[in-house]
């Protein structure tokens, strides 16, 4: 066996496992390994016809977010969300208090504290919602690249989006951004090294990578395996524990800044359900009682602040000298 793990480098896989496709309960067994020197997860062989598994109904791509913010409940929604990603406004601190914000996308730009001027690039950005957050609660330098972007029309009619590659998108000499984000991206690429490497040739000097990803190695794969709801066969080739993460940060030449998980009740939730071989659960909330429900919070939680979640946020530190 050809293996290298693409996260810390090492030319030893531990066990190898088969996994299903859960999601749609499409067929096809697809084998993994774990390896053996950091604990990372990868796909041995990628199916050639990858693009099958990105059916229309994959969550990423199918609802363009142009309603978000209409209405009362969009007003609402608005104020919500600047206190969640800025910290500050008064009457979303009390929004927040009957009507939380659960999206760990949106909590994970408070962790940037960015200015109004930062310029953004969100890659693999999908329909764009957590753009058109972005730039309705204020952040207006925000933009989006993603070659399968279903749309001529940019986000919300407002953000720009690249429908490109982020190699292509380079060879046009952008200007530099003060941080590029991948939200649950990089284990869907072949190859997270070369994403990282060319990310840095988009950053300003001393700007920043947020990087957030499943992660092996946490509760939810070793307590579910193969049922673990975000080993998604075969869409995810990759999924690093935080130690390698971390070793392929640094081997891009990275600083790891910030190192902290984000998982929702609903990998548990989802998980359980695949395990009594249930598809395409996690759309169904209805198939756990409200006390389960309660159980699932109360676990994540303990688990978020363990460090044994299978979400994390990392946040890296670039324009440091290769050494
Ligand atoms: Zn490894």
């Amino acid at each position: 066996m050809n293996y290298r793990c693409v996260w810390c480098g090492s030319d030893q896989p531990g066990r190898t496992f088969v996994a299903w496709e859960r999601l749609f309960g499409m067929e096809g067994a697809f084998e993994y390994a774990e390896c053996a020197q950091c604990g990372s997860l990868q796909i041995l062989q990628p199916p050639e016809d990858l693009k099958r598994y990105y059916p229309p109904e994959y969550d990423a791509y199918n609802a363009l977010p142009d309603t978000y913010y209409s209405g009362w409940l969009g007003t609402v929604r608005r104020w919500r969300d600047r206190t969640v990603a800025t910290g500050r406004g008064g009457l979303g601190r009390l929004v927040l208090l009957v009507h939380p914000q659960q999206d760990p996308r949106v909590r994970s730009i408070r962790l940037l504290n960015l200015t109004p001027q930062s310029r953004v690039l969100d890659v693999g950005c999908g329909s764009g919602l957590l753009l058109l957050i972005m730039y309705e609660v204020g952040f207006r330098h925000v933009e989006g690249i993603d070659p399968y972007y279903p749309s001529d029309r940019p986000i919300g009619g407002k953000v720009p989006v690249h429908r490109c590659t982020l190699a292509e998108y380079l060879a046009q000499h952008p200007e530099p951004y003060d941080v590029l984000m991948y939200h649950h991206v990089l284990e869907h690429v072949p190859n997270p090294e070369e994403e990282l490497s060319l990310a840095k040739g988009l950053l300003k000097p001393g700007g920043r990578v947020l990087v957030r990803v499943p992660l092996a190695g946490s509760y939810h794969w070793k307590h579910y395996g193969v049922d673990w709801f975000q080993l998604d066969a075969p869409r995810h080739l990759s999924i690093p524990t935080v130690q390698g993460m971390r070793t392929l940060a640094e081997r891009c030449g990275y600083v790891v800044e910030h190192v902290g998980f984000d998982a929702l009740p609903l990998h548990l939730h989802a998980s359980e359900l695949y395990r009594k071989g249930i598809p395409g659960s996690q759309h169904r909330p209805e198939m756990h009682s409200p006390a389960q429900w309660k159980q699932f919070a109360r676990l994540t939680d303990r688990l978020n602040r363990s460090g044994e979640a299978d979400s994390g946020v990392f946040i890296l530190r670039g324009g440091s000298v290769r050494g």
